[in-house]
């Protein structure tokens, strides 16, 4: 009779697509026996081995769908390295409130700062709380909008661009943005402006957006919305890499 049930809950699990599980179920009944736990007790055992896999594989795909060049957490940043950068802030930031507030924050700063570290570690821990994330170049964006104007955007392409959750755009200012790219990426501001987070990273200051975007009324513009709700974090210093650099070369960094 108990085999007969087994089989059926096993099937059942099965059809249902809890395959955790259905893998764990024997060692949660065992376990059950030789431990004389209760009903409740096994259920919520054999639950909670369903939920944690499947949030683990919902992370997997996620960063996968992220498209970050690198994986990078703010655990794995050394903030003695960056004293330009404000431990609390970062703490404060990584609770997520910025999502929910649809806040921006602007990395700016010399190259090899930590910049795109932290960005990518915000958006890590934004990932694991079950937050869409995506992240591209403003020459990612540049190529998208250049291959829009012969094909035009598709339209779940741009609708993915304006609604996601968090944006990460990386190094704005290594590349100059034609009127058209320019007022493309406006509208996509405005599109985000009070309903989505935007982090960006770069190298230029405020003030140079009037040359990149190639027109200082759009670059106003942009800024003006952009800014109304942003954590601005300026970090200063010598280039990371270089200061490692010179550290294994036993250089005086
Ligand atoms: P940026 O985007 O400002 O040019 P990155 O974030 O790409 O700089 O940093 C360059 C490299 O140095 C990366 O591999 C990054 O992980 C590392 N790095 C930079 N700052 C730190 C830091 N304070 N702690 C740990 N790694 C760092
Ligand atoms: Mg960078």
């Amino acid at each position: 009779m108990s085999e007969l049930i087994q089989a059926r809950v096993t099937a059942a699990l099965e059809s249902l697509h809890l395959n955790t599980a259905k893998a764990n179920l024997m060692r949660h009944l065992r376990a059950a026996q030789e431990r004389d736990l209760s009903t409740l007790a096994v259920l919520d055992a054999l639950l909670t081995d369903e939920l944690t896999a499947r949030k683990e594989r919902s992370i997997v795909v996620n960063t996968k769908l992220a498209h970050f060049p690198v994986l990078k957490t703010i655990d794995s940043f050394h903030f003695d390295a960056q004293p330009t950068l404000d431990r609390r802030v970062i703490n404060e930031l990584q609770t997520l409130a910025f999502v929910e507030r649809a806040e921006g924050i602007a990395l700016l700063g010399p190259s090899g700062v930590g910049k795109t570290h932290i960005a990518i570690g915000l958006g890590m821990k934004a990932l694991q709380a079950g937050v869409r994330v995506y992240f591209l170049s403003a020459q990612d964006l540049l190529d998208q909008i250049h291959a829009a104007q012969i094909d035009g955007i598709p339209g779940h392409k741009q609708r993915h661009l304006n609604n996601v959750a968090l944006l990460i755009i990386d190094e704005i200012g290594y590349v100059e943005f034609d009127k058209k790219a320019a007022t493309w990426f406006f509208q996509l501001l405005c599109q985000r402006y009070e309903r989505r987070s935007t982090i960006i990273t770069s190298n230029k200051a405020f003030a140079d957006w009037g040359e990149i975007f190639g027109d200082p009324v759009i670059a106003g513009a942009m800024l003006d919305r952009y800014l109304h709700h942003c954590h601005v974090l300026n970090l200063k210093g010598e280039s990371y890499r270089m200061r490692s650099r010179k550290r294994s070369s036993g250089e005086k960094a």
